[in-house]
């Protein structure tokens, strides 16, 4: 009986059950919090109609379920594309080797460029790209590809510039594009959070990059990065935050987030 329970066909059977429900549990983890994760649950329900129907043998039922999962996988790579665009960089990110440059350097100049719009009450977003490639996130947008300066960005966020309305994108040194069209966030935010904030939490919830925003209305400077949001920093703060980020250092997270706050 013992020698039947632990023989080897038994023991394979175990660890591919162990396997799948690994598989499956991660799968769903992934998608946690995600339009797609209502869908796969739907999903799952239809897949236990659809091996019920089997043992069942209500061939009809069966038959239609047959033919709707087979067509699943496209219909759903359609439908999700961004969610598991999300899921698929959340994944790779600790393989990632992208040069993270900020250097101290550039991280005071766009500090100094951000103190003064905040002073003018410019509004404006900079992105300051980290380890994932901003390039399939931005589908608007000017290349400058320049050396980036404080009075670049301040002659980009001018108000008569062509280019003021949108996001900078600093990718190392540089100043790589302009006026940026960003995604938009789908979370309930604070009533003070317009297009811009919400655009800048957007960003972040896709990728792993610094977004600074100043806000026109309040000269409010505000840092989205991944799930923290730092509001109302000050010029030092944020040089601070900004040093500590790029140095790799464990990153204190405050959690402002303004979809749990409420108001
Ligand atoms: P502020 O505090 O500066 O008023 P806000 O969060 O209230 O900002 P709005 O007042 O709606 O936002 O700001 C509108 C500006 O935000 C636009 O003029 C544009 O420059 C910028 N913006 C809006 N949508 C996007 C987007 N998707 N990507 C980048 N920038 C955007
Ligand atoms: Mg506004």
């Amino acid at each position: 009986m013992i020698e039947h329970i632990f023989n080897f066909s038994n023991l394979v059977t175990f660890v591919d059950i162990l396997l799948v429900a690994v598989l499956l549990y991660w799968f769903m983890l992934m998608f946690k919090g995600t339009r797609a994760e209502r869908m796969l649950w739907g999903i799952a329900v239809i897949i236990i109609i659809y091996f019920v129907s089997q043992r069942a043998e209500l061939l009809t039922l069966h038959w239609i379920l047959s033919n709707f999962l087979g067509s699943i996988a496209i219909f759903i790579i359609v439908v999700f594309q961004q969610d598991i665009r999300k899921a698929l960089v959340q994944m790779g990110k600790p393989f990632s080797s992208r040069d993270t440059a900020g250097s101290k350097e550039v991280l005071e100049e766009i500090t100094r460029a951000v103190a003064s719009m905040s002073k003018a009450r410019t509004g404006g977003i900079i992105v300051i790209e980290r380890g994932i490639d901003l390039g399939d996130f931005l589908e608007v947008g000017v290349e400058i590809d320049a050396k980036l300066s404080k009075e670049l960005i301040l002659s980009v966020f001018n108000t008569n510039s062509p280019l003021h309305d949108g996001a900078v994108i600093v990718r190392g040194s540089r100043v790589f594009k302009a006026g940026c069209i960003l995604p938009l966030t789908e979370k309930e935010l604070t009533k003070s959070m317009g297009t811009r904030h919400r655009a800048a939490i957007g960003l972040s919830e896709e990728t792993d990059a610094a977004v600074i925003v100043v806000s026109e209305q309040t000269g409010e400077i505000t840092m989205v990065v991944e799930d923290g949001l730092f509001v109302d920093l000050g010029q030092d703060k944020l040089l601070t935050d900004l040093k500590k980020l790029f140095a790799h250092k464990s990153y204190q997270r405050k959690t402002i987030l303004p979809w749990k706050a409420g108001t």
